[in-house]
């Protein structure tokens, strides 16, 4: 899923000066699961801003909602009639939400309330830790499940390289060494000899370098 974190809230409080009327949209998939754009995180930080804004005596009327994707067309048409009465969005979706909610609502501005981290996931109660660096041509199978890209601080393909130590990376003693743990799975699952073989360089086309990248599924289409 998307990993994201609430900005500060000054800075939420400043991207919001000038505006009388916003509606602050969370959403409910992955940044409701890591805590960020939920419902629940709307509602505190309707009530926050509302506190704030009466204490500095700021007119900023607030309607709070969530949807369940922003980063989908069927989802954020139903909420036009609640767009079309604010001068902002406030969103509380990932910079993809915030993005397709821009695409499709071109004469309101739209403000992002969220930092969008990584592709992770959920790895015990309030830690969330990044899987994958969406390089758009997997290499899990040659790794033993674990990605060189997002895990080696390097993005090494081979590794690892000098600066492992005790299993932890140079980088910090507190970050596993992402090669070490190739190792040690690719020694569980009795495939170390798999790690002799050379990976080729990557060809990064399909990763960022490429451009902005897209995915149309012909047989889906309508
Ligand atoms: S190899 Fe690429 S697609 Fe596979 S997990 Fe790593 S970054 Fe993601
Ligand atoms: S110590 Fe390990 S994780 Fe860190 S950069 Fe080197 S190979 Fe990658």
């Amino acid at each position: 899923m998307i990993v994201g974190e609430r900005k500060p809230f000054d800075e939420i409080r400043e991207m919001l000066k000038g505006y009388k009327k916003v509606l602050i949209l969370g959403c409910r998939t992955c940044v409701a699961v890591c805590m960020a754009g939920g419902d629940k995180e709307v509602e505190l930080l309707g009530s926050q801003l509302r506190i704030a804004s009466k204490k500095d005596g700021v007119e900023l009327e607030i309607i709070e909602d969530a949807i369940e994707r922003q980063c989908d067309r069927e989802y954020m048409e139903p909420i036009r009639e609640k767009v079309e009465q604010v001068d902002a969005v406030l969103s509380m979706a990932c910079g993809c939400g915030v993005q397709f909610m821009a695409e499709m609502y071109s004469d309101k501005p739209v403000l992002p309330a969220i930092n969008t981290n990584f592709i992770g996931v959920n790895e015990d109660v309030g830690v969330w830790t990044e899987r994958c660096g969406q390089c758009g041509n997997c290499v899990l199978h040659l790794t033993g499940g674990i990605c060189p890209i997002a895990r080696c601080s390097k993005s090494l393909l081979n590794g690892p390289c000098g600066g492992s130590q005790d299993g932890k990376c140079e980088i910090s003693k507190d970050v596993d060494c992402g090669w070490q743990l190739i190792y040690d799975r690719m020694k569980q699952l009795g495939q170390l000899d798999k790690l002799e073989e050379v990976i080729p360089a990557k060809d990064w086309n399909t990763s960022r370098d490429g451009g902005p990248r897209k995915v149309v599924r012909e047989d889906v289409k309508i």
